[in-house]
């Protein structure tokens, strides 16, 4: 493989600022950084090319729940001249090639590192720089060092006993070769029936001998109707891109449709019969917003559920199986809702067995398949469809150490705790794009990232112009924030799912904590806007020593 390294130009031990990751959110802050402030900037990049999430998760069937034309950059007039997808939903090649297109045409590969993972990041107070160290044993040195290590990044490998043992193939989704799988002939197994695996199960059948999908909670999904654009979509998008990026900067959920401000309850029962009919036939997260109170309103939601579950009896021949795939008992949307492309459709496939691990527990893996109460699956490829470790895994995984030797586990050790989910008290000059608490997995990804970097960006010009050495929050506006985030997500029936990993539940040990802001995209975009136009209120900017005399340290909260 050609070293695509960049050459050492520059002192890279003295940069600007360190970027931690090349999808979404690392590109556009390296082409932010470098352009537009005109810093010294690097990114160290794990893997051997650039698409952070994209590039990793190759399964079968791996597509974005957003619509192609919200899921791109819009900060650049070009770039949205020069790009068009093909689909209603595109799929992971299709956006990894997006991502590249991006990486070319702004150049940004040059000042890249791939092939090169962070091993642990230390704050040397004295020095004002972040050491960063790689797992190869490079080092590093930034002022500011920002992650944009996504937030569903780290994989989630079950802990079921004999794992280790499987004779044949095993993989999980967010870590699938290069190469693909070859599933023909192959008895396949798979675990997981969240949004992975609800995609990935349709195409998985097509092509093995026999798929058997291990269920151990049901969930909700609405069809995708995916289908290529039309010219007359493309052309209405090129035409009217200001009004589409307009409607996404003014939407809680950053797509690019409105919530309707109709409420459920209030709705006749055959109009809204009717509505979920239409939305249903439409596809799509479009489904969420139909009614207003879905997610305020238990009695609301339950219209929805039971629509769903209704469609899915109706879809899957085999009672039985019906029965366990429609036996959903937390409300809808309280879980990231999937969207599928067949996948009720293929529990009718011949080819095809679910196993309802609530009637039969998983007892154990065994070299030739899966044991669960009721007896063995004999089983020649094991996909593990089980989530990540997600928001907090990525970050922790950077061994970071802050001030006074305080490292992030230990600060975070009851769960997550930020400022506006950008900033860690005792992390100075630290940045997390897309943080815990942030609205980031809430909502449509690159509008969050796109309002993150460019608030990181403007934060770092200012603390430039008015020579701050370093800026970190307040404790008094972390806890207000926790708060709020706490506060945001009570409000919802987002807790109500009793085990999600918005709550960190699907991880063993993990604290229990609802990890996004709920309050909405656009409002929380004006809260970050409001606190930088009050000289960043809640952050402690502290001078540069030469300047100290004009103020000593600025206290903002
Ligand atoms: P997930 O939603 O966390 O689902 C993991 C699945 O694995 C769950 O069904 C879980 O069951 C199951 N599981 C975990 N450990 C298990 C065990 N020991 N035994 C049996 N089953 C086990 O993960 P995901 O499907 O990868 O999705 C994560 C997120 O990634 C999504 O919510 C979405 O935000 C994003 N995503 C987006 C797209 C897209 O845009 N198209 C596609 C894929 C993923 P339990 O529920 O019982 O724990």
């Amino acid at each position: 493989m050609p070293d695509t390294r960049p050459k050492l130009t520059a002192s890279p031990r003295n940069l600007d600022a360190l970027i931690v990751g090349a999808g979404f959110s690392g590109l556009y802050q390296l082409h932010c950084l470098r352009e537009r402030l005109g810093l010294a900037v690097q990114v160290l990049e794990a893997a051997t090319g650039v698409g952070g999430t994209w590039y990793w998760n190759r399964y079968p069937g791996a597509r974005c729940d957003s619509e192609s034309h919200s899921y791109n950059y819009t900060f650049s007039r070009e770039l949205l001249n020069e790009w068009e997808w093909s689909e209603r939903y595109p799929e992971q090649a299709e956006i990894l090639r997006y991502l590249n297109f991006v990486a070319d045409r702004l150049d940004l590969r040059r000042d890249i590192f791939f092939n090169t993972r962070v091993a642990a990041a230390n704050y040397d107070e004295g020095a004002n720089q972040w050491r960063v160290s790689t797992a190869d044993g490079r080092e590093f040195r930034a002022t500011y060092l920002i992650t944009a290590v996504g937030c569903l990044s780290t994989t989630n490998i079950p802990d079921i006993p004999g794992l280790k043992s499987f004779a044949g193939d095993c993989h999980h989704t967010g870590n699938w070769p290069h190469a693909g799988v070859d599933f023909s002939g192959k008895r396949v197994g798979m675990l997981g029936t969240g949004s992975t695996g609800i995609q990935a199960a349709p195409v998985i059948a097509q092509g093995a001998a026999h798929l058997t999908v291990f269920q151990r909670t049901p969930n909700y999904s609405i069809p995708a109707h995916n289908a290529p654009l039309t010219p007359e979509f493309k052309r209405w998008v090129r035409e009217n891109q200001d009004e589409i990026r307009a409607v996404m900067h003014s939407t809680p959920n950053g797509h690019p449709f409105r919530i309707s401000s109709r409420r459920a309850l209030a709705t006749s029962a055959p109009e809204r019969q009717a509505i979920y009919e239409a939305a249903w036939a439409k596809g799509g997260l479009q489904f969420r917003a139909t009614f207003h109170d879905l997610l305020v309103d238990k009695a609301a939601n339950d219209t929805a559920a039971e629509f769903i579950r209704a469609r899915i009896r109706e879809v899957v021949k085999a009672p039985r199986t019906a029965a366990a795939l429609s036996d959903i008992d937390h409300p809808f949307a309280t879980k990231r809702p999937p969207i599928d492309s067949g996948y009720f459709e293929t529990f009718n496939r011949d080819n095809v067995t679910l196993v309802n691990l609530r009637d039969e527990p998983l007892e154990c893996i065994l070299p030739e398949g899966i044991r669960t109460r009721a007896g063995t699956y004999a089983l020649d490829t094991l996909v593990l469809a089980t989530g990540f470790d997600a928001m907090t895994g990525p970050l922790l995984g950077l061994n970071l150490t802050g001030r006074g030797g305080l490292t992030l586990a230990r600060a975070w050790r009851e769960g997550p705790r930020t400022y506006l989910g950008l900033q860690v008290e005792g992390f100075p000059n630290l940045f997390t794009v897309t943080g815990p608490g942030s609205p980031s997995v809430l909502v449509n990804m690159p509008v969050a990232i796109e309002q993150h970097v460019e608030w990181i960006t403007d934060c770092i010009a200012h603390l430039r112009r008015s020579s701050i050495r370093s800026i970190e929050p307040d404790p008094q506006a972390v806890q207000q924030w926790v708060e709020k985030v706490n506060d945001a997500a009570n409000a919802t029936l987002l807790p109500q799912a009793g085990h999600s990993w918005y709550l960190g539940t699907n991880v063993p040990g993990k604290p229990r904590v609802f990890m996004p802001y709920a309050g909405g995209m656009a409002r929380y975009r004006g809260i970050c806007a409001e606190v930088a136009g009050r000289g960043y209120e809640g952050f402690h900017l502290t001078p540069d020593p030469a300047d100290a005399h004009k103020g000593g340290q600025l206290r903002q909260a």
